[in-house]
């Protein structure tokens, strides 16, 4: 749980209070923005999807000491409202949100992009993993003063065809875009939006994408690094990014893959893989 992992700590975060949305459990790549976040003095609040996860995430945001859990599903304008108006309330204020959420029918993450994109999954994979950070933000900026920070999370599948991917990858290009206007327009208000793009890492939203095993292997032999990515570096750049320390950084999409992106053409070891 929450001091499981030697997070680095500080005071970078100290004074400052901020969401959390996307924790399902102890995988999740937002519990380990969290800690890392709360390591450095931040106060949190969680919001879960349904139910159903509150069992799993009320004990691990508790264990940070957070006193703010509240439910939000982000495809229902009334649980959004509601789960703003309970931070609103408590708070009054935000300084930073962190958005690490997607979803699309597990069906759609295998074969061919062209015949198994329905128009339902399209339009729904679109809501929950782009639309929603578009609404956050807009909600957030709202209880956000000058200095305020927002990050979400995608993946290399937006610029570039990865097996399986499909039409996640057309919602984190749409989710990508959308970073980048909503810095646009946030920027005069002194707000910095930007996104992390994260290599392969063991959760829940990875283990619906099929030929997950092959994604991993392939990822380790062919980037510079050799090696997975920790979820510890993810979070020390969403500490950066959500901190001071990244003033003046804005619209910016941060890969942290072990260097997997830079990569036009694996060594020869890789593609045994
Ligand atoms: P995860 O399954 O732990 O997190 C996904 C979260 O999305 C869950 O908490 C889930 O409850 C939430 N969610 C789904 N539908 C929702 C809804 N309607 N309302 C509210 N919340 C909803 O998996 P993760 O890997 O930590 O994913 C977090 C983010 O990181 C996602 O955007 C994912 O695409 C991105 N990402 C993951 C990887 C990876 O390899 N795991 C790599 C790059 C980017």
């Amino acid at each position: 749980m929450g001091g499981e992992a030697p997070f680095p700590s500080g005071d970078l975060m100290r004074g400052k209070r901020g969401m959390i949305m996307g924790v399902a459990n102890k995988n999740s790549i937002a519990w380990h923005i969290a800690q890392q976040l709360h390591a450095q003095g931040a106060e949190l609040a969680f919001t879960y999807a349904n139910e159903a996860l509150e069992r799993r995430v009320r004990p691990l945001a508790e264990s940070l000491e957070s006193k703010l859990i509240v439910e939000c599903d982000v495809l229902s304008d009334g649980s959004m409202d509601a789960a703003f108006s309970v931070i609103d309330n408590a708070w009054g204020d935000l300084d930073f949100l962190v958005h690490s959420i997607a979803f699309t029918d597990k069906e759609a993450l295998e074969g061919s992009f062209v015949e198994n994109t329905t128009r339902k999954n399209f339009k729904d994979t679109m809501d929950v993993s782009a639309y929603s950070f578009v609404d956050a933000a807009n909600r957030a900026s709202k209880l956000m003063k000058p200095g305020g920070s927002m990050i979400t999370l995608t993946y290399l599948g937006s610029e570039r065809v990865i097996p399986n991917y499909n039409v996640m990858g057309v919602a984190k290009a749409a989710l990508e875009a959308s970073m980048r206007y909503i810095a646009r327009d946030l920027g005069p208000r002194g707000i910095r939006v930007n996104a992390i793009s994260a290599g392969p890492i063991k959760t829940l939203a990875a283990a619906g994408i099929s030929s997950g095993r092959h994604m991993f292997s392939f990822n380790r032999a062919a980037s510079p690094l050799r090696d997975d990515t920790e979820p510890k570096g993810v979070a020390g750049a969403a500490l950066y990014l959500l901190s001071d320390l990244g003033a003046s950084c804005t619209g910016e999409t941060h890969h942290v893959d072990a260097g997997f992106h830079i990569v036009g053409m694996p060594d020869e070891a890789a593609l045994k893989e």
